[in-house]
């Protein structure tokens, strides 16, 4: 346990995750599929708003052209372009609307659907799944990736259809007027495009590179922080600090190397870009034309107005570029998480008839190469205590877990009362099995809740009976809101109050099994006792598979396992194990020598 404890910190790989090494193309794609229809239909009325839009600048134009031409202006033509600028403002704000709330409308269904479809997958994934390092995982992709993916949904797509549909149509009607005048105004959208191209040239790698680069800062800042009262206690702090200040200093190297060296195309390319830039060149081709070429100074009024507008949506598709690579790699994380492998469901479900608990021929590997756990054989009669004990790393937690299913056995089977557990529904087994482990978790909710968890339907007299038998009721009326208190918000529990927290939460759950990990190292004495305590009320009358850690408490065990590198190696009572003179005789003179020594130091 200790050692998967400090594993789990360091972020060493838990579980083969097949999703990470072989990644979906791309994942946007079937991610959005079932609003693709919803979303293609927004694009389409986005476009005909983004050509409705570019009318009363061609209106305009047209206006000039008509109030400006020789002779007497024609009254009628000019009321119908300003009527056809109207008109095509309201079609475009209409439009427009349709197109957001239609957007808006699919996001809002995606968000639900994904967030719904990783709750309901997750409910399959082995109980083992959740280590804390998963549990960050799933908060981000929960939360902040679908809400990246709202972006994508929302705005990008629909925005990447008006900026690419506004200059078609203006550049349509410009080339309408004087071909020659029109291509020579798209001229800096294609020059910046062109410069533009250079900067996002290996963008993806580059951004994959930044990112790593980010994540060693960050873990090495997360490093430094966390270990800095180990890292000082040992005088490291030096050697920690540096490190930390040369993953800085690397990082802080690779970005300007990078930036400094696409900076000034960039700058270029805006320049280009730039409605300015692009009023310049058309002022002067215009010049150009009318002095030289004969066109009439009216005619180049449509190139004036639309002209600088030309470029100008380009970086809005450079933005909506951004966006999608973000969405892509939130999508990826969606994915990986709807495609964690799953526990699979009974096939037909049977009731176990007693609370006998059965290992045959268990193995089991965390990552499909090292053997954790091998051709255990093991029987728990009803009403018994087995106490599992042995060397940190032999294997006792990740045996005790196969048991509620934290994850099932790579061979053999775990049956109780001659079922197998693959065969009892998730439901009926939590009714039977129920466990108390170091790693307590307590929800964001009522004391009262907590311990209710297994029984929502329990009274407030039984929940309180429950806290009183695992000592932790007169700690819970202290509390600000006494049972109502919100764990993490107004009660802030110890780690010993915590774990009888849980322990109460056993009792009332009341299950005929339970799974129990003795150790209460990190107790304060008081705490320790109060916990001894609430465990003999626990274990009273139930099966108990215990993971021990201090031999003298489990002395009147009925059966007693010793594993070694995930082999049973001695099983039988205290008395009889002493008495073989193996490994439980060692662990037990070296618990013994430990606890004199305690002794001696409290003395
Ligand atoms: P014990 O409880 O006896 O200390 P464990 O069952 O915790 O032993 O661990 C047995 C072996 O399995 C150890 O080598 C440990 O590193 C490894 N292990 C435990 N949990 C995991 C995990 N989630 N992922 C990968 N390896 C693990």
């Amino acid at each position: 346990m200790d050692q998967t404890a400090t594993q789990e910190k360091i972020g060493a790989p838990s579980r083969p995750r097949p999703e990470q090494t072989s990644p979906l193309k791309n994942p946007v794609g079937p991610l959005i599929a079932p609003i693709k229809n919803t979303l293609i239909f927004a694009c389409v009325l986005k476009g005909i708003s983004s050509v409705a839009g570019v009318i009363p600048f061609i209106a305009l134009a047209e206006l000039g052209r008509v109030l400006l031409a020789e002779g007497p202006a024609d009254e009628g033509r000019a009321w119908l372009v300003v009527g056809v600028a109207v008109g095509a403002l309201v079609v475009r704000l209409v439009f427009l609307m349709a197109s957001g709330g239609l957007t808006h409308l699919a996001d809002a269904d995606l968000q639900l659907n994904l967030r719904r479809r990783m709750a309901e997958h997750l409910s399959h994934v082995p109980l083992g799944w959740f280590t804390e390092r998963n549990a960050g995982e799933v908060k981000k992709a929960l939360q902040d990736d679908v809400t990246t993916l709202h972006h994508l949904v929302g705005h990008s797509y629909t925005d990447m259809v008006g900026a690419i549909i506004t200059p078609i149509a203006a550049f349509g009607y410009l080339f309408w007027v004087d071909w020659r005048l029109a291509l020579i105004s798209a001229l800096p959208l294609a020059l910046g495009m062109f410069l533009m191209s250079f900067q996002y040239r290996g963008y993806e790698e580059r951004m994959a590179e930044y990112n790593k680069a980010l994540g060693e800062v960050n873990a090495a800042a997360v490093e430094f922080v966390q270990g800095i009262a180990v890292v000082k206690t040992f005088g490291q702090a030096q050697q920690a600090h540096g490190r930390f200040i040369d993953r800085t200093n690397d990082f802080v190297e690779y970005f300007w190397g990078w930036v400094s060296r696409r900076i000034g195309m960039s700058a270029a390319a805006e320049t280009v870009l730039s409605p300015v830039f692009a009023m310049l060149v058309i002022a002067g081709a215009c010049v150009a034309f009318v002095a030289f070429a004969g066109v009439a100074p009216v005619d180049v009024l449509p190139f004036i107005i639309l002209g600088p507008g030309l470029a100008a949506p380009f970086m809005t598709l450079a933005y909506a570029q951004n966006d999608m690579m973000l969405a892509k790699e939130a999508a990826y994380r969606i994915s990986a998480l709807l495609n964690t492998p799953t526990l699979p469901d009974p096939t037909h479900i049977r009731t176990a008839k007693d609370a006998a608990v059965s290992y045959n021929g268990v193995s089991f590997s965390y990552d499909g190469e090292t053997q954790v756990l091998s051709k255990i054989n093991l029987t728990l009669e009803p009403g018994t205590v087995t106490a599992l004990v042995g060397p940190s790393g032999s294997g006792k937690s990740t045996l005790a877990r196969l048991l509620p299913r934290f994850w099932d056995p790579t061979l053999g089977t775990v049956s109780i009362g001659s079922v197998p557990i693959t065969e009892i529904s998730p439901s009926e087994l939590y009714r039977k099995v129920g466990f108390v482990f170091q790693d307590v978790q307590l929800l964001r909710s009522s004391i009262a809740e907590n311990i209710a968890l297994g029984r929502p339907e329990a009274t407030q007299d039984e929940i309180e009976a429950a806290a009183k038998a695992a000592q932790i009721h007169d700690r819970i009326v202290q509390l600000p809101r006494g049972y109502d208190s919100i764990a993490g918000e107004d009660a802030l529990l110890s780690g010993g109050e915590a774990q009888r927290v849980s322990i109460a939460r056993a009792l009332l759950a009341d299950t005929p099994i339970l799974v129990l990990d003795e150790a209460t190292a990190f107790s304060d004495p008081e705490s320790e006792a109060a916990i001894q305590d609430a465990l003999s009320t626990l274990i009273a009358g139930r099966t108990l598979l215990v993971i021990a850690h201090r031999l003298h408490t489990i002395v009147g065990a009925d059966q007693i396992c010793v594993l070694d590198k995930g082999e049973i190696v001695e099983r039988g009572a205290h008395k009889d194990l002493l008495a073989h003179d193996g490994l439980y005789a060692k662990l037990w003179a070296a618990s013994e020598a430990a606890l004199d020594d305690r002794k001696g130091v409290s003395k």
